[in-house]
């Protein structure tokens, strides 16, 4: 399925905003926003990030929130039809939804370093949920599921690379980890205030209900 495949921090420099897409570098000084926070290309360091209408800042969210978690338009827009159907407040049950997609789930336990490295790790079968092969990186997380890396894949170096560094980001309290055993479970679904990337979800709803 097509993707991104371009330089991921000019991503981070166009939205104006740290998207975590390169695993651990981006907590290092290496980071290209923290030296370059502005955006990219020829013209990049002088644009004006002010002034911009209504359209664009709610398309640039639009943007932010689909890059964050590696979508593509159309798969974006289908979790957004999807969040609409739901009881609920529409954006708050796009942004649930999509953190409980398994790349995520894995990213945040720290399986990965990014959620384009979980989407890989799952679709080479790394990780089982609930004892049961599943190498969909869209599967939607339950309360009580419990993702597990395979045994074969415990000594991985990419895993236990993420491991290690994981403490960084830290552990969202939705999820309890047990890294001896190698496996985390989603103790509760997570929330609206759980989620505390500076993201305007209604923003979003605005670009999509014109
Ligand atoms: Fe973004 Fe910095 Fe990570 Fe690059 S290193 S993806 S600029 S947060």
């Amino acid at each position: 399925m097509a993707r991104h495949i371009g330089v991921s921090c000019k991503l981070c420099r166009r939205e104006n905003l740290k998207l975590f897409l390169k695993g651990d570098r981006c907590y290092t000084d290496k980071c290209s926003f923290e030296r370059r926070a502005y955006p990219p290309g020829q013209h990049g360091q002088g644009q004006r990030r002010e002034k911009y209408s209504d359209y664009r800042v709610q398309l640039r969210e639009k943007q932010k929130v689909k890059r964050i978690y590696g979508l593509l338009e159309k798969q974006f827009r289908n979790y957004y039809y999807r969040s609409e159907r739901q009881k609920g407040i529409v954006g708050a049950n796009l942004l649930i939804m999509l953190e409980r997609r398994l790349d995520n789930v894995v990213y945040r336990m720290g399986f990965a370093s990014s959620r384009n490295q979980a989407r890989q790790m799952i679709r080479h079968n790394h990780f089982r949920v609930n004892d049961r092969k599943v190498n969909i990186p869209s599967y939607l997380v339950k309360q009580g599921d419990i993702v597990q890396v395979k045994e074969a894949s415990q000594k991985n170096s990419k895993i236990l690379e993420a491991m290690e560094t994981v403490m960084r980001r830290g552990i969202p309290d939705w999820i309890t980890l047990e890294p001896e055993k190698f496996r985390g479970t989603v103790t509760s679904l997570p929330n609206r205030e759980g989620l505390t990337m500076p993201i305007n979800e209604q923003l979003i709803v605005e670009l999509y209900s014109k």
